[in-house]
């Protein structure tokens, strides 16, 4: 039967009315439907005067989740009932009646028409046929994927909705209908509201660009969105004309001041060491950056770090850290570069990642995670990682920002961790997190954040300990030196001394 849907175990896909459909796409638990349509159902039956229940029949694209709202009517499907809240399954007997005894035509809806909901409606047949020139190319499920990635793109560009019942999936449609006004205009406000951070597209074009493959949006529409983005990207200087990009993983995209820093040379050298090696495009301008692959790169001499600071390729106080954390120190106890060179050689690195990615020091600045916290998972195995070049430092890792983001759950603690660990009322917490002390994730604190406060502070039972007289007499000892609490009542309802100024209560 032309109705019936046909699954196809192979590619995960159904086939409904000659279109394929993703697996996913088609719900066989929860069964949706329209409340207006199954009352047209309900009037009928009662004035033909037969069972309501025999004569109420479902429509097959109630199924389809990428349909939501109902091409007649123009209300949303829904597929709980409105008196109990019990979501209606396929093994429920009636389709008119919840368990509950409720009847399941009865809500009042606003007319909340997608366009969209229409279109692919209009694809199974069950209306008449919009027409989208770039979606009527493409299979059923590449177009409801095509339209997903313009409207993650449209709301990460800050395009706002047009019209009250203009739903994410509509605002992609929209681009897709008028493709070629839309997509400029569309890539022109990303860059805009990325500004232009790091270098690359990734950094530039986030999502649209990450996010569109020829696995799940097809090959038509991935080449051409690519095509799209390579000719802005070139028009903007984000990346060089003649720069290869599909089908091989990603080229570093420097410009010669970034490669300057990276070889610790000035700019006039390493441009004489770049045109040496034939690896200047031509009509090449200052501040604009052009490919270069990254073999060249490595072959250019580096001058000779003298710093482990220089050979991390990250800043002071990290590199610092970093080798306090993985004790990258010589017999004397100083920082050795020679030992930093061989660590971040050691770091186990992968030929491409999944997903999203960002370079380490964005994700650890944008994500809030620590660089050691980040190296930890990278040798771990938990953090999957690339290296731009083999020479570079730390700032030419690429790290998966989905591996970065689960490792930072481990590193939250809940309320009742903290007042236990460091003595701290809890209440307190709550107070100093009010007061954007401490940073709070859901219900839980960020653990680093936590750390270094605690590193900071001291409780007036810890000060009290350090001093040797009784936690009551401590507040009237400080003051009469001079030392006032950094956080105290009325604010905060316990007592906070930064360790700073207590050192000169001789500690
Ligand atoms: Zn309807
Ligand atoms: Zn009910």
């Amino acid at each position: 039967m032309k109705w019936s849907p046909v699954r196809r175990p192979t590619g995960r896909l159904v086939e409904l009315r000659g279109e394929l459909i993703r697996l996913g796409d088609w719900s066989t638990t929860f069964r949706r439907r329209c409340e207006l349509c199954l009352n047209g159902d309900f009037e009928r039956a009662r004035s033909l005067g037969i069972d309501d229940r025999a004569w109420a029949c479902h429509r097959f694209h109630w199924d389809v989740q990428s349909i939501s709202t109902c091409p007649e009517h123009g209300c949303a499907l829904t597929d709980d009932c409105s008196a109990c809240g019990r979501r209606q399954r396929w093994s429920d007997p009636s389709l008119l009646y919840c368990a509950c005894g409720a009847r399941l035509t009865c809500r009042l809806f606003a007319t909340a028409r997608s366009v969209c909901s229409d279109y692919l409606a209009g694809r199974l047949g069950v209306s008449d046929r919009l027409s989208c020139e770039l979606l009527d190319a493409l299979d059923y499920r590449h177009a409801v994927r095509a339209v997903r990635i313009l409207s993650f793109a449209a709301s990460d560009a800050g395009i706002e909705a047009v019209g009250d019942f203009c739903t994410p999936a509509d605002r992609g449609w929209t681009i897709a209908k008028n493709w070629v006004d839309s997509i400029p205009l569309l890539l022109d406000s990303l860059l805009k509201r990325r500004g232009r951070r790091g270098s690359g597209l990734i950094e530039a074009y986030g999502r649209l660009y990450t996010e569109t493959d020829e696995q799940s949006a097809g090959p038509i529409f991935s080449e051409q969105l690519l095509a799209a983005i390579e000719r802005h990207a070139v028009q903007h200087g984000i990346i060089a004309e003649n720069e290869c990009r599909r089908g091989r993983p990603p080229l570093g995209t420097v410009s010669v001041t970034g490669l300057a820093r990276r070889l610790g040379r000035s700019y006039e050298t390493t441009r004489s060491l770049l045109r040496e090696a034939n690896a200047i495009p031509r009509g090449s301008r200052r501040g604009v950056a052009f490919a270069i692959e990254a073999s060249i790169a490595d072959s250019l001499p580096p001058r000779q770090p003298e710093s482990a600071t220089q050979v991390l390729g990250v800043g002071k106080r990290q590199a610092a850290q970093l080798v306090a954390e993985f004790c990258l120190k010589n017999n004397l106890g100083r920082p050795c570069p020679e030992m930093a060179r061989r660590w971040v050689s050691s770091l186990p690195t992968y030929q491409s990642l999944p997903s999203e990615t960002g370079l380490l020091s964005d994700v650890c600045r944008n994500r809030a995670v620590s660089l050691a916290n980040i190296c930890h998972g990278i040798i771990a195995g938990r953090v999957r990682c690339t290296r731009l070049t083999a020479t570079g430092g730390l700032s030419d890792f690429r790290v998966s920002v989905e591996d970065c983001v689960s490792l930072k759950r481990a590193s939250e603690w809940t309320i009742k961790d903290v007042s236990q660990r460091f003595g701290a009322h809890h209440q307190a917490l709550l107070e100093l997190v009010k007061l954007g002390v401490l940073a709070r994730h859901g219900r839980k604190l960020c653990r680093e954040n936590v750390e270094a406060f605690f590193a900071e502070h001291l409780t007036t039972a810890q000060l009290a300990e350090r001093l040797h007289i009784a936690a009551k007499q401590v507040i009237g000892f400080a003051d009469r030196r001079g030392v006032h609490p950094a956080f105290g009542p009325p604010s905060v309802r316990q007592t906070f001394f930064r360790l700073q100024d207590c050192r000169q209560l001789s500690l």
